[in-house]
């Protein structure tokens, strides 16, 4: 029998009410009362909402590059950057949409190593 979380609830009465559900894992209480893992898990959802507006940023940054030009007055070198910037434009868009999908993960799987080599 795993040990009882024992979180104040309440008074009824003479009667003081605990939480009776069993300590979560690893804590000193339930999953509902135990304070460090609620700050865990806040902490992980705002993780998760500053990866989400980062991942969007990332995308309109790629945008902005395709606008901005780089600079690149023959129309030649224009066209060929412009046409870079797209793809990467693409796969960040395609990543937004689905970031489990076959191409990104592959970009993805491809771009780490690259960078793994660098470092
Ligand atoms: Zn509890």
């Amino acid at each position: 029998m795993a040990e009882k979380c024992g979180h104040f609830i309440g008074q009824q009465g003479n009667i003081a009410i605990y939480c009776s559900k069993p300590k979560h894992e690893g804590y000193d209480k339930c999953f509902a009362h135990d304070e460090k893992l609620i700050a865990e898990r806040e902490q992980a959802r705002a993780d998760l909402n500053r990866k989400a507006a980062l991942c969007d940023q990332l995308v309109n940054i790629a945008r902005g590059c395709h606008d901005y030009g780089g600079g690149y007055r023959e129309p030649s070198e224009s066209e060929i950057y412009h046409h870079g910037i797209q793809t990467v434009v693409n796969a960040l868009e395609a990543a937004l949409k689905d970031p489990n999908a076959f191409q990104v993960r592959m970009l993805e799987s491809i771009g780490s190593r690259v960078h793994s080599e660098k470092a």
